[in-house]
């Protein structure tokens, strides 16, 4: 695994992004902004799953205008979602959110980057520059890759905003195309001291957007890139939140919660040991140690990785075996397997 790539930290509220600080979980809500209630529930779901920092779409003056009572009923730092109109970006800024992302180029005159940039630097705030290959200008070069297009674009707004003595700055450039996406970062890693926000958009529902985003981000992880990460899904943002922790843990990149090591199960199986292992992960839920436990179907493979766990448990026929620490430490009946484990993890 490569190291990971300098860059220099902003902070987003009270949260760091870059330098050597963790990989930062991210997500967004899905409610209407307008709708204060619903969106501070939804954000403290996601508060509750330990995400970190929370993007809200402010497509309105009166959505730019709840953002003070939100950020009242709330404790992650929050990220205004601003197009075009250079306004709201000043009333998000006004009511107190923590970061903004927008599209300098799609707020038109210098003017009024300007003003966004000024207001932005009096309170610290700091503003992502987040391209999409949906929305490139339709005067980026066509001789240009979309990958290419995607930088040149970035690096226009990345050029504002310095000439404007603005340097707060976290980009991203995201793309549905996985290769796309990487050679984009990978490019853009080079040539600027930013931290980048890494991500696939669009990447579609949790059956396939989790596995395309996983091997996106996972992928430029591995090559040290990468200061905060969303995986976009068309579901609840706390199944965002979740898979960024296992994208995460997966690289040993974060701690969070437990680790759950089951075996496929296969014809030397003598319990039901998908049904067991489902069970077991939706207890583990409640257990907010980091943790690893092995849920193994039989006494061939089976105790091998479950002594290389914290608890593990190896079932045979009617009877288990319990490990802890590498130890054997008891053998249990088939109708105790789940209360077993499940106590040697809370006594952990
Ligand atoms: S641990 Fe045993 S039951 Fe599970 S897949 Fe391996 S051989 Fe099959």
């Amino acid at each position: 695994m490569n190291p990971r790539r300098v860059c220099k930290p902003i902070q987003i509220g009270r949260v760091t992004v870059g330098g050597n600080a963790p990989i930062v979980v991210q997500s967004m809500t899905k409610t209407d902004t307008r709708d204060v209630k619903s969106t501070i529930n939804q954000i403290k779901e996601l508060e509750a799953g330990d995400c970190e920092l929370v993007r809200v779409a402010v497509p309105d003056a009166e959505a730019a205008g709840a953002i003070s009572a939100i950020k009242r009923g709330i404790s992650i730092p929050l990220i205004a979602d601003i197009h075009f109109d250079y306004h709201l970006a000043l009333m998000a800024l006004e009511a107190g959110c923590d970061g903004l992302r927008l599209n300098p180029g799609n707020i038109g005159e210098p003017e009024k980057v300007k003003a966004v940039a000024l207001a932005a630097r009096e309170r610290k705030v700091p503003i992502r520059i987040g391209v999409n290959a949906g929305s490139l200008s339709r005067t980026a070069n066509p001789q240009l890759t979309i990958a290419e297009q995607m930088v040149e674009a970035a690096l226009q707004q990345i050029r504002l905003l310095e000439s404007l003595d603005f340097d707060l700055i976290k980009v991203s450039l995201k793309a549905f195309d996985v290769p796309t996406t990487i050679d984009a970062y990978l490019s853009i890693a080079q040539k600027i001291p930013y931290p980048l926000h890494i991500g696939i958009t669009e990447a579609g529902t949790p059956r396939t957007g989790i596995i395309r985003s996983t091997v996106g981000i996972s992928t430029l992880l591995y090559l040290g890139i990468g200061d905060t990460i969303r995986v976009s899904l068309t579901a609840h943002p706390r199944e965002e939140v979740i898979a960024g922790y296992e994208i995460l843990k997966s690289l040993n990149l974060r701690q969070h919660g437990p680790i759950l090591v089951s075996c496929p199960s296969c014809g030397r199986a003598e319990v039901d040991i998908v049904k067991l292992a489902e069970t077991v992960e939706k207890e583990l839920i409640k257990i907010n140690k980091p943790i690893k436990v092995a849920v193994m179907g039989c006494v061939v493979n089976g105790p091998g990785e479950a002594r290389d766990a914290d608890v593990g448990i190896a079932c045979g026929k009617t009877k288990a075996v319990l490990f802890k620490k590498g130890e054997r430490i008891g053998v249990v009946e088939e109708r105790d397997f789940l209360s077993a484990l499940m106590a040697e993890v809370e006594g952990f």
